[in-house]
């Protein structure tokens, strides 16, 4: 919808200093950090996102907004998280903090609205047990699987001045160094946003 437009923010990406920063927790949800919560969500949106960390929008705030889909694949159990929190989609989440890490890792792919095209393995705890304030529900400490325990853990990266492609194992990362070589020069010339 185009009256919508003005809400959408730039996204950083990959070489922004903002990006590498250690995010600043919220010390109250004042109604500007509810203005930014619906202009992330609109901002996820428009570039087609299932997750949005404030630094990428160039805030350095611990707020994360997601929207991941409610359909689970077939047989799958979820986990408690999952159950919670996909009803609740497209949702904003304040502070989280990862409380313990599940023993099983695994590998899958990844990418990045701060990281354009670029796709790449990453290996990671297989469930997790957070903590995360949600606006308009409170405080809630949960475990989580599946894809939400991967997006939550990409996201926490965020917060903390990480991006998922300096987790790529080295073998892996071959594959798409050239790309991101690109996507930093590319950047620079562009203050390293993305606009819609
Ligand atoms: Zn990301």
């Amino acid at each position: 919808m185009f009256g919508m437009r003005k809400k959408i923010m730039p996204v950083y990406t990959y070489g922004a200093p903002v990006l590498k920063a250690i995010a600043a927790p919220v010390e109250k949800i004042t109604p500007e950090i509810r203005e930014l919560a619906d202009r992330m969500i609109d901002t996820m949106f428009a570039f087609d996102g299932i997750g949005l960390a404030a630094p990428q929008v160039g805030v350095s705030k611990r707020i994360v907004a997601l929207a991941l889909p409610a359909q689970l694949p077939a047989d799958y159990e979820p986990s408690p998280a999952e159950e919670l929190l996909l009803p609740m989609m497209p949702m904003v989440i304040i502070n989280p903090q990862i409380i313990s890490y599940g023993k099983d890792k695994y590998i899958s792919d990844e990418g990045c609205l701060s990281v354009p095209d670029i796709y790449a393995p990453v290996e990671r705890p297989r469930t997790i047990v957070f903590q995360t304030e949600i606006i308009d529900y409170g405080i809630v400490t949960v475990e989580a699987g599946g894809l939400l325990a991967r997006c939550i853990q990409h996201e926490m990266d965020h917060l903390n001045g990480t991006l998922f492609v300096e987790k790529v194992a080295p073998e892996a990362y071959t594959k798409i160094d050239a790309r991101v070589r690109t996507l930093i020069a590319r950047g620079a010339q562009n203050n390293y946003q993305r606009r819609k």
